[in-house]
């Protein structure tokens, strides 16, 4: 199908500085807990979104020097000439997509910590890393000569590389932040005091970049437009560095100062082009060409960027995980197929914890070069029936990969509605986006003749054999927990007046607790939070008590801790932290510290325990027995009902389940990206 000619505008070529871009879909620097360890994996999950019609693709944060090392998170480095070649794998990769290939030069000042380098790391001054118990060294003149020199040399290095566009990077609180802060930078030299002076080191990057590799890349920069916060760098004081510093780039890449509040905030707290109103004049202060980010999704709400002269480029992260087809799926005139982001920031969170980047919404996200994975293609199979039992995001998943393999399939599920859990969890406050993981494989199913969907079909065992069907996936789900067992209490609450005790379930099929509620949250992630925000919207007292120091602990990985324990106080729930619950009987709910034991009593209405889950796999079991090689090889359990988890999770094991059925299991085994001496 052709596209629709309005969105022309997106796919007309650019140029910044000496190149030009193809089309203005804009892959912005991105972390993905692969960088400099897994470069292969890299290079194939980059040159993916380059033949998905992205048409500027970059690294993440890339290190130009050895005292700026983020370890464990796996940074990319320019270093040296080992680096340029597997740099040289990406850039190979992203050019036969054709795209350009941009990379950002990193240091990261007092933010890091040099674990693996054992280099003391350099800052405007002297001062504590965020985490680790150690303090930056202020940088000397020499210092400040040596690092221009490092920034030169990894541009030089960028250009051998061919990236085509070389960032010069003064945010998100590195090294070139620092000097920018008034309230950190207290040099009495050229380097501190005024604006100009704060932003010397920056200016004299520029210049020198554009000495090195100018004639051959272009210059962008990363920059904040409203500022690092007042004491910082004021809103004004950003304006008249973008204006000062705007005619020495070739293209200006706009963040903003609340990096989790904003930038890369969750659908939970922002929406779709959140940025517009904060960058909007920036184009017009820099006279150069800009990119911005917003979870951009809608090629309506694209266009507009361009038309109303916000943005010249569309730049994204997350969209470009979640389908790095998104430009050709507009190109080709099927917007409906985009698999759209759902703002969940799994994706966020595992290369926080060091691992390599996955998506809620993309399970072939990272697996390109390890498993061989395409987003938008499958192998083809000789064919045959499938009856999967459960149409949640494993089942949904699984159903869409089959039936595009040529499998008949059959879905069935109990429920009147597709989606099991995502269902469920999009109606609670703040995931109304999370059922794009229902929707879109709904939609991607409409479309194929032979997937049939079955709902309000709860099958037993007998109907499934009756079914007779050549291949059977259980995907029943699992069910949260009613007696508090989970991390803090493995055999559970002892004494548990169950009258009063609810379950997520119970709050999701509509049970509405009275009166004093206490969420105990054991859970740690954003269900317990969520619950305690929706009880508290309805008026109920609410108390929210959790083993960990914080409310949803675990959200400091997805970014929104901050941001969920503020929601929660400024709704009047009281956060009880460091407790567990020993009873609840008769209205009277004992409380224990995890550190003490020390316990105290306080009078309750209702419980809601958010512990763990139990799998649902009584329908597996009857079928195959405690041996699953006694039932012949074909039923298989998949997602929550085999292993509770996120729904990323539930999701990859209804993808891989569908590529590899009727197929050597795993063939080949996964492909390891190391270096074998
Ligand atoms: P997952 O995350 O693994 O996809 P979910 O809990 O989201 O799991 O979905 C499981 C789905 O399975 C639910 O929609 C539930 O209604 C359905 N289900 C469970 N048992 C049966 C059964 N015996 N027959 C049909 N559907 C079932
Ligand atoms: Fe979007 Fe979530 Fe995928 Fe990240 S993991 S790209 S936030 S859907």
């Amino acid at each position: 199908m052709a596209r629709d000619p309005r969105f022309d505008p997106l796919f007309e070529p650019m140029r910044i500085g000496p190149v030009t871009a193809p089309n203005r879909f804009y892959q912005v620097p991105h972390c993905t807990g692969m960088g400099h360890a897994l470069p292969q994996t890299l290079a194939a999950m980059r040159g993916m979104k380059a033949q998905g019609g992205w048409g500027v693709v970059c690294t993440e944060y890339c290190s130009i020097h050895p005292s700026s090392d983020d370890h464990p998170h796996p940074f990319a480095s320019l270093w040296d000439d080992g680096d340029v070649r597997n740099l040289t794998l990406m850039t190979d990769a992203v050019h036969a997509g054709g795209a350009l290939a941009g990379v950002e030069l990193w240091h990261g000042g007092s933010f890091v910590s040099n674990l693996a380098s054992r280099l003391p790391s350099l800052g405007v001054r002297s001062m504590p890393n965020r985490t680790e118990p150690v303090q930056s060294r202020r940088m000397d003149r020499r210092d400040i000569r040596e690092f221009r020199r490092w920034h030169r040399a990894a541009a030089l290095r960028a250009r051998d590389a061919a990236f085509d566009i070389v960032y010069v990077y003064p945010t998100h609180g590195y090294l070139l932040s620092e000097f920018f802060s008034r309230a950190l930078n207290d040099r009495s030299d050229e380097y501190g005091g005024s604006l100009e002076n704060r932003m010397r080191l920056t200016r004299e990057l520029l210049e020198e970049t554009r000495d090195s590799v100018g004639d051959r890349c272009a210059i962008a920069v990363r920059f904040s437009v409203d500022g690092h916060g007042d004491e910082h760098l004021s809103g004004d004081e950003a304006s008249d560095a973008l204006a000062s510093l705007g005619p020495l780039a070739d293209l200006w890449d706009l963040v903003v100062a609340d990096y989790y509040g904003e930038e890369m905030a969750t659908s939970r707290f922002v929406q779709e082009g959140a940025l517009e109103a904060k960058v909007a004049h920036a184009r017009r202060v820099t006279g150069k060409p800009v990119v911005s980010v917003g979870r951009f999704t809608s090629p309506d709400t694209m266009l507009r960027q361009l038309r109303t002269g916000v943005l010249d480029f569309i730049g994204a992260a997350r969209p470009s995980i979640a389908d790095p087809f998104l430009p050709t799926k507009i190109r080709e005139g099927r917007p409906e197929d985009i698999r759209e982001c759902i703002g969940c920031n799994v994706c966020y969170a595992h290369n926080f914890r060091g691992s390599p980047l996955r998506c809620t919404q993309n399970p072939t996200m990272g697996e390109e070069w390890r498993s061989g994975w395409h987003p938008e293609r499958v192998p083809p199979s000789a064919g045959g029936s499938v009856l999967i039992v459960g149409a949640g995001p494993a089942g949904l998943e699984a159903a869409m990969t089959l039936g595009r393999r040529g499998f008949t399939v059959a879905l069935a599920d109990g429920a009147e509605r597709a989606g099991g859990r995502v269902t469920l969890e999009s109606q609670l406050p703040g995931l109304a986006e999370w059922s794009r993981v229902r929707d879109y494989r709904l939609g991607q199913i409409g479309q194929m003749a032979n997937v049939s969907l079955y709902l309000g079909n709860q099958l037993s065992a007998n109907d499934v054999r009756e079914f007779g069907a050549d291949h059977i996936l259980i995907a029943t789900g699992a069910r949260w927990r009613r007696d508090g067992s989970g991390r803090t209490l493995v055999r559970g609450i002892s004494r548990l007046d169950t009258a009063n005790v609810y379950s997520p379930d119970d709050l999701m099929a509509g049970a509405r607790p009275e009166g004093r509620v206490v969420v105990f949250d054991d859970d740690n992630y954003y269900m317990g939070p969520v619950l305690a925000l929706l009880l508290a919207r309805l008026g109920r007292t609410v108390t929210y008590v959790t083993p960990e120091g914080r409310a949803g602990a675990w959200s400091h990985y997805t970014g929104e801790q901050e941001a969920t324990q503020a929601q929660l106080l400024a709704r009047g729930v009281e956060i009880i932290a460091n407790t567990s619950v020993e009873a609840f009987d008769e209205y009277r709910l004992t409380l224990a510290c995890v550190f003490s034991g020390a316990t105290r009593v306080r009078d309750a209405d209702a419980v809601v325990l958010v512990t763990s889950r139990e799998p649902e796999e009584g329908l597996y079991r009857e079928l195959v027995g405690e041996d699953p090689q006694d039932a012949g090889p074909s039923i298989e359990a998949i997602g929550d009902c085999l292993q509770p988890a996120l729904i990323a999770n539930a999701v990859y094991a209804g993808h891989r389940a569908g590529r590899e059925l009727g197929s050597a299991r795993g063939a080949g085994g996964l492909r390891r990206d190391r270096l074998v001496v």
